[in-house]
């Protein structure tokens, strides 16, 4: 790290940004009239398109990347990436801003057209807004800004705007970073510029386990349920542990972690799903159902663990459970499989990119940062995994319980904030 940036070097970057202000908002506005609904994955190489031009216009090199053979890659909806990549004078760092370019479906309870980017007083309303194409706005002008107060800047910037983060991100940031875009050779500070408002620094998230487990029985006729077994009874036994046991002991687990909310700053289990016996009877279908012992029944559990907990335990906790009941119960018969993992991962607070986000904070707002861990799981566990890079972080504008809700928006002042902050950070990291 490098001193503090100048006061000139600061106070032109803020003039710089404030000149910026029409072209932020015209930016964010921009990107959420594309909509990159995800799924299917819509107009991700429209808006790769559109923000290659635009980067190529300030003088980055631009790379528009799909990620072939990824899961979700398809002809109808290939999955397209843009890394941008401006080099600067001398050798230095390489801080890049990742941002995710998909959004989720609109859902109901709208008052305002999703896509029409509609301005009101300080806000701007759309799907996206918060989720993360202002934080992606922001990015963009904060790094235009940096390059014009600082134009002999050592090492680089890179930009880039990334698919399918809403759905697993196999076809955005994993891929990059198996392609070894996130190696810490190539790439030394990462900021994810998710919307963990702009006061605040999200060091990473806790981990996650996904499972299936299936109980087993034997079809029967339902009106001599003694001659069959019930696979929807044994998963009440299953479910019945669980409340009497499982649950009460993941709430003693408390994690150090700064989670927010507070309500998941322990170990948490949510079932997913839950089916047993006949399948639901297709649309329009005026008949009763068969009478059936069910001889299978399912649930998708979601496991979250914390950084305290090894993941080979959190899956042995659950085996033991079962196993217990089966000892118990005669005829309990189960299966489970494996669906999904994550690790945790924690960003230590001394770490380069979080010391430059925490002090440009206290510059620009005046105050000093809360430090935050996010319930689920985004980019950086491929940046972390894969990448094998530790110095990242999410830092971005916008409100994380207006994600995915009717009526998303996000604050004009709150883009134009984070957005200094961001190039104070490239001024502290890159500047001279
Ligand atoms: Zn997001």
């Amino acid at each position: 790290m490098t001193d503090a940036p100048t006061d000139a070097l600061e106070d032109r970057i803020a003039r710089e940004i404030t000149a910026r202000r029409h072209e932020l908002v015209d930016l964010a506005r921009d990107l959420i009239r594309i909509p990159t609904l995800n799924p299917p994955g819509r107009n991700y190489r429209e808006i790769c398109d559109y923000l290659a031009a635009r980067l190529a216009r300030s003088g980055f090199s631009v790379e528009l990347i799909r990620a072939e053979g990824a899961p979700g890659d398809s002809d109808a909806h290939p999955r397209w990436n843009l890394v941008a990549r401006r080099e600067g004078s001398g050798a230095g760092d390489c801080v890049h801003f990742n941002s995710h370019h998909d959004v989720v479906e609109v859902g109901h309870g709208w008052t305002r057209d999703p896509f029409a980017a509609t301005v009101e007083g300080d806000r701007i309303y759309g799907r996206g807004a918060c989720d993360m194409k202002g934080g992606l706005a922001a990015s963009i002008i904060a790094a235009e800004a940096f390059v014009a107060a600082c134009p002999d800047f050592r090492g680089a910037i890179e930009i880039s705007a990334t698919a399918d983060e809403e759905s697993g991100g196999f076809g955005g940031v994993a891929y990059l970073a198996q392609q070894g875009r996130f190696d810490p050779a190539r790439v030394q500070h990462v900021i994810i510029p998710e919307p963990l408002h702009k006061d605040r620094i999200c060091l990473g998230h806790r981990g996650v386990w996904w499972a299936e487990i299936e109980t087993k029985g034997r079809i029967a006729h339902g009106s001599m349920p003694f001659l069959g077994d019930c696979a929807v009874r044994h998963m009440g036994a299953v479910l019945a542990e669980m409340e009497a046991v499982l649950f009460p002991l993941l709430a003693t687990r408390r994690t150090a972690m700064p989670v927010i909310p507070e309500g998941a700053r322990q170990s948490t289990l949510n079932i997913n799903a839950i089916h047993g016996g006949a399948r639901e009877p297709e649309d329009g279908y005026t008949g009763l159902p068969a009478p059936c012992v069910p001889d299978r029944c399912r649930i998708t559990i979601d496991r979250r663990f914390l950084i305290e907990e090894d993941l080979a335990e959190v899956k042995h906790e659950i085996a033991a459970m079962l196993d217990r009941i089966k000892a118990r119960r005669p005829s309990f018969d189960y299966e489970i499989r494996d669906l999904f993992e994550v690790q945790p991962v924690m960003t230590a607070r001394d770490a380069p990119v979080v010391r430059s986000t925490a002090a440009a904070i206290e510059r620009v707002l005046g105050r000093a940062p809360g430090y935050v861990v996010s319930p689920g799981t985004y980019d950086q566990k491929h940046i972390d995994r894969i990448g094998r890079l530790k110095n990242c972080i999410a830092y971005g504008p916008g409100i994380l319980d207006l994600a995915h809700q009717p009526d998303e928006w996000v604050g004009i002042d709150d883009m134009a904030d984070s957005a200094k902050v961001m190039a104070l950070v490239l001024a502290d990291l890159l500047g001279p």
